[in-house]
Parts: structure tokens; C-alpha cells; sequence
């Protein structure tokens, strides 16, 4: 067992899955973990996740595998649905090879925070305003903005673990316009208490049409998460009215039907959702002198790639692991790091276009493709080999590849 403290001082900020789980293999590598979070207190539920071989890997490890559970619901189908109510068959994350995990995101942050130690301080309502490196240090600034209060306190590492708008890249790294790269999307997911009529409560949904779709993720235990996604020339505008009001313009003017108007009343009414626009972040480097950034604040792979948990979770524990492996010398450790993230992150970059087409076509043409593919996965012939290419892939081992083996 490590000795508390005999690695170090260091400030995470962000409790998100990738801030719990660097303070956790922290602590565990012999780091004194102060976690800073901007929010009053935890958050809980979110929304739909899909848990691949990377970020399983590292969960086991961390010891949370079995606390995070699954809530794949066992023989669920997704229908590719249109306005009409016509169906057939389609294809969800549940068909893909490896059959990662179905979680909501507030699984994985409960697990990973029910496992972290009493040591491990976390301070609620807390920002970091000012930080300033130097040999041996890095001071940092915080805020209690509950109290108005500041203080300023010293520490060997700080990781930036504040999500896609992270306030440490900005304040170390730069202005945000400098790192993040838009998609031109919006997306919009909420909670849902249970399925849409005329579907059985497992069986997912997809519409998807040229430049916009929505998507009913289903669950074993619960209602199932909506999602919405839109492509727009203007995001700016999307903000500057209710996100239904937003919603229900990028899907129209067609009328919407039975189906997709009953997905646009139940997102009004739901008690909370997500409304955000996507982007990338892409960084030359993602730590500078003895400031890391970590997940979404690093190299966000936004929802299309289905890996932000994953890699927020492996890259998380591989720093810690960095760290143990070379005590007192903080440059080789975080070099090492970001030398076996880089070529993982830079892969998932390179290749999010097939699950952007998945998740909605661009164009009539990729509209075209898709349906064909998704129709052509279901046939005896044609279907077992798509099945066989699919696993083979390098998409898929990628997305299975234990990044942060030690
Ligand atoms: C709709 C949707 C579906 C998704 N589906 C999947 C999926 O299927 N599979 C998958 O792997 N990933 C998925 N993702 C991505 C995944 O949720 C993220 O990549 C992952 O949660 C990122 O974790 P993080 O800890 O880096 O950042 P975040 O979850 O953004 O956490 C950042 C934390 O920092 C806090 N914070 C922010 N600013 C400050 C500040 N200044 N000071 C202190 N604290 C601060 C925030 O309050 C938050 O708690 C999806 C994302 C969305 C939006």
C-alpha cells in the first residue's frame, strides 16, 4: 500500500469521471488528491454511455468493474424508424462486436466516487482562478464561490480534468478558440420515465435523417435516454431560444409525426436535459511544465465516438500508474503518459467519420450508404461477413485496447 502524501501534492480539477478516477490512481500511486468541483455537489444520472474495452479495462483495475454494473437490456433491437411510423431493423451500440456496456454516465462517476478514499478532500463550489508555475511548484488560486473566499495554495501537479470548456487550459494553455474545433452539431438528450408508445420498453430507436436525427437509447432497469442531434450553420442561434424551440425548428418544417412529436413533447417535459454544442479539442500537448489536462478537456472525442468515458477513465489511471513508475520525476512521468495516450487520442480523432455517419448522415448519399449497410447487416449472407469485417477493424480494436495496461 502506498504511503499518503510520499508522491506529492496534487489538485484535481473536476469531479467528472476523468478528475475521480486520476484522484483515485493517485491516491492509490501515494499522492495527497485535493479535488476541486465548480458544482454545488455531485452530480447523478446524465445521460446514455456505451462502456468499451478501453475504459473496462481501467475500471477493473480501479476496482470498480462490478460496481458500475450494466444495464443492457437482454434481446433489445433498435428499429431504424421514419416519420411515418415505418421500420425495419437497424443497428445500436448493443450490435456492435464486444457488446460494450449500456451505463448512464452517473454510474460510473458513483462508482468511482464511493471508491475514493476519506483522504482524498474534495471542495464543492470551488474554482481555480489563478495558477502560476515555478521550479518546484505550481501555486494555484482557488475560489469558494458559495463564500466568496479565496486562497491560495502550492502543489506539485495540477490536473485539468474541467470537461469540453475547462477553465485550467484556459488559464495555462490558452484561449478556448485556439483548442476546440466545432462540429457544426447540436446535440439534446434527456431522461425519459418510460418508452415511447407502441415500442417494447427495450428496443431502441433511430431516425435518422440528412443533417438531423434522434435516438431512444433503452435500458434493462429504467425509462430509456433521448437523443437529438442537428447539424446548424449557426450555433450562436441555437442558444438564443428555448432548446425545444431549437429542436422543433431544426426538425422541421415537415410535420413530425406521431413518433418524433412524441419524442419533441416528452424532451419539453422532461425534468432536466442536455443542450450543447459539439466540438473537438485538439492540442499540440496536453501538459506544460507540472499542469496535465485530462478527458474532455484534453481531446474531447465528443459523443460520436462513443469513447469519452473510456478515455477518460484509462487516462486517468495511467497517470497515476505514470507517476508510480518514475517517483520524483514528474517531466518522464507525464511524457510517458501522453506518449501512450497520444497515438490512441490522435486515432480516435482521425477516424470519427463512420460513427458520425451512424449517428447521422451529412448528406443523401451517406444517407444512402448507411441504409444500405444497415440493411444489408441483417441478410444471411452479406450480414455475418459485415459482422466479421466490423470486429476485424481497427475502429474496433482501438476502441477495445487496454491503452493503460502497466
Ligand atoms: C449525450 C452524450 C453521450 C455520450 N455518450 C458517450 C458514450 O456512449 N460513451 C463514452 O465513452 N462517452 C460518451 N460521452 C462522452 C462522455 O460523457 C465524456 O467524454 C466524459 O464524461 C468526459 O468526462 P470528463 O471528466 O473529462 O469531463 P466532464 O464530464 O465534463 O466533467 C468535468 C467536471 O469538471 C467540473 N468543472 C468544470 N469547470 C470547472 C471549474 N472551472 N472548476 C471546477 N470544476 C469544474 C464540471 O462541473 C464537471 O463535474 C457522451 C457525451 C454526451 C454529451
Amino acid at each position: 500500500m502506498a504511503v499518503q502524501g510520499s508522491g506529492g501534492r496534487a489538485l484535481v480539477v473536476g469531479l467528472g469521471v476523468a478528475g475521480i478516477s486520476a484522484a483515485l490512481r493517485l491516491h492509490q500511486a501515494g499522492w495527497e488528491a485535493v479535488v476541486v468541483e465548480r458544482a454545488l455537489q455531485r452530480r447523478s444520472g446524465g445521460y446514455f454511455i456505451g462502456l468499451f474495452g478501453s475504459g473496462a479495462a481501467s475500471a477493473a483495475r480501479l476496482g470498480i468493474l462490478d460496481a458500475i454494473g450494466d444495464r443492457r437490456a437482454p434481446g433489445s433491437v433498435v428499429h431504424e424508424v421514419d416519420r411515418t411510423g415505418r421500420r425495419h431493423r437497424g443497428m445500436g451500440f448493443t450490435d456492435l462486436p464486444h457488446r460494450p456496456r449500456m451505463l448512464l454516465r452517473g454510474d460510473v462517476e458513483t462508482a468511482l466516487f464511493e471508491a475514493l478514499p476519506p483522504e482524498v478532500e474534495v471542495r464543492f463550489a470551488t474554482v481555480p482562478e489563478r495558477i502560476v508555475q515555478y521550479a518546484d511548484k505550481a501555486e494555484v488560486t482557488l475560489r469558494d464561490q458559495s463564500t466568496g473566499t479565496g486562497v491560495t495554495e502550492r502543489f506539485d501537479l495540477v490536473v485539468g480534468a474541467d470537461g469540453l470548456r475547462s477553465t485550467v487550459r484556459r488559464l495555462v494553455f490558452g484561449p478556448d478558440a485556439n483548442h476546440l474545433r466545432s462540429l457544426d452539431q447540436i446535440i439534446a438528450a434527456a431522461l425519459l420515465d418510460e418508452q415511447v408508445g407502441g415500442f417494447d420498453p427495450h428496443d431502441g430507436l433511430v431516425l435518422a435523417e440528412v443533417g438531423r436525427s434522434a435516438w431512444v437509447w433503452p435500458f434493462a432497469d429504467r425509462g430509456p435516454s433521448v437523443l437529438f442531434t442537428y447539424r446548424t450553420d449557426d450555433i450562436d442561434a441555437q442558444f438564443r431560444r428555448p432548446a425545444i424551440d431549437s429542436l422543433r425548428a431544426a426538425f422541421g418544417p415537415r410535420p413530425a409525426g406521431p413518433l418524433l412529436g412524441e419524442l419533441l413533447d416528452r424532451f419539453e417535459k422532461a425534468d432536466d436535459h442536455l443542450f450543447d454544442s459539439v466540438h473537438q479539442v485538439r492540442m499540440r500537448q496536453w501538459h506544460h511544465d507540472r499542469v496535465v489536462l485530462l478527458g474532455d478537456a484534453a481531446w474531447c472525442l465528443t459523443l460520436f465516438s462513443g469513447l469519452g468515458t473510456s478515455a477518460a477513465l484509462a487516462g486517468g489511471e495511467l497517470l497515476g500508474t505514470m507517476l508510480e513508475r518514475h517517483p520524483g520525476d514528474l517531466p518522464a512521468a507525464l511524457g510517458d503518459w501522453e506518449g501512450r495516450m497520444r497515438p490512441y487520442i490522435d486515432y480516435q480523432h482521425a477516424h470519427l467519420g463512420p460513427e458520425r455517419v451512424l449517428f447521422m448522415p451529412a448528406t443523401r448519399t451517406q444517407r444512402a450508404v448507411r441504409s444500405t449497410l444497415l440493411r444489408s447487416r441483417w441478410t444471411p449472407v452479406l450480414g455475418p461477413a459485415l459482422g466479421h469485417l466490423m470486429a476485424a477493424s481497427d475502429l474496433t480494436k482501438m476502441k477495445n485496447v487496454d491503452v493503460a495496461a502497466a
